[in-house]
């Protein structure tokens, strides 16, 4: 099985969303920028973990000058390595179009990042960014990471202009009870999805999360985190769990990083998942799974 990485280089993102997990998350000082230019090279080379696909968290440049070199510097190395080997997906995720900016600014054009990554997901868009979005669609493709709120009017015009679109459950984090009032708009929301024509339905992807808790609920098997898929955050600790904000043991240097990603592959952090059973409404099933 090939493995997922996911990388977040950072914990200060200029943004600040609401619910972000990554500032909610477990804090620690940050791996420096050579150790991350070199923990990214390193997947993309090592013979020891599968990787067939990295994904880079690409956000909002702040305006602390060592964090924007640093984050700027991880995106250029991932595309500089991605350039001259094969075998890995390069994936980044970034806020809205208007993140890349400051790394346009840098010096890397767009076209040089949407051509050496093979999917973009994008969490906001509007129909200003039809243009953009046109333009990159020539190199790359887009996925709209989108989350539910109040009504699917925007989400559906913008299907048109994307590739693909996660249709995402807003989550409160591991082993934390969900927020049932955002279950229920999901819920709505896929049946109004539902009733789309099937060229509109065959671009939304059910978040993958629900997905794996619906698979769990039939044949008792769970999701892939820490078997094949795994979270580096910023300070090097590392997760299975996109959502576990708790965190493992902070990392310095590409050996303990390396370490921690071996130390998460002997957990299995599903075991601890609050989805399944808050999703089905039977969240009595969260003991049965503690
Ligand atoms: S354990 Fe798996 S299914 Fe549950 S929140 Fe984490 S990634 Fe999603």
């Amino acid at each position: 099985v090939s493995h997922t990485f996911f990388i977040q280089p950072t914990y200060q993102c200029a943004l600040n969303c609401k619910g972000c997990y990554v500032k909610e998350s477990l804090q620690n000082t940050e791996v420096s920028s050579e150790i991350l230019d070199s923990l990214i090279r390193y997947l993309w080379v090592t013979e020891k973990f599968n990787v067939g696909q990295v994904t880079l968290a690409v956000d909002d440049v702040p305006d602390d000058a060592v964090v924007a070199a640093k984050m700027i510097s991880a995106l250029k190395t991932a595309l500089q390595i991605q350039q001259v080997t094969s075998g890995v997906e390069f994936h980044i995720t970034i806020n809205s179009l208007r993140t890349l900016q400051k790394y346009i600014d840098s010096g890397l054009p767009l076209e040089y990042i949407a051509s050496h990554s093979d999917l973009i997901s994008i969490s906001y868009l509007s129909p200003a960014d039809i243009p953009l979005l046109k333009l990159i669609r020539n190199y790359t493709k887009v996925n709209y990471n989108y989350m539910h709120s109040k009504n699917l009017h925007l989400f559906r015009e913008m299907l048109d202009h994307v590739d693909m679109s996660y249709y995402l459950l807003y989550k409160t984090g591991l082993a934390k009870q969900n927020d049932f009032g955002a279950i229920d708009v999901f819920k709505q929301g896929l049946r109004e999805i539902g009733s789309w024509n099937p060229s509109e339905k065959a671009k939304v992807k059910v978040d993958g999360c629900v997905q794996d808790a619906r698979k769990f609920l039939k044949t008792g098997f769970g999701c892939s985190s820490n078997v094949s898929r795994f979270h580096i955050w910023p300070d090097g600790h590392v997760t299975g769990c996109a959502y576990n904000k708790d965190g493992g043991i902070p990392a310095s240097t590409l050996t303990g990083i390396v370490q921690n990603i071996s130390v998460a592959a002997r957990e299995y952090e599903f075991k601890r998942c609050t989805i399944p059973g808050d999703y089905s409404g039977r969240s009595s099933l969260r003991i049965i799974q503690g």
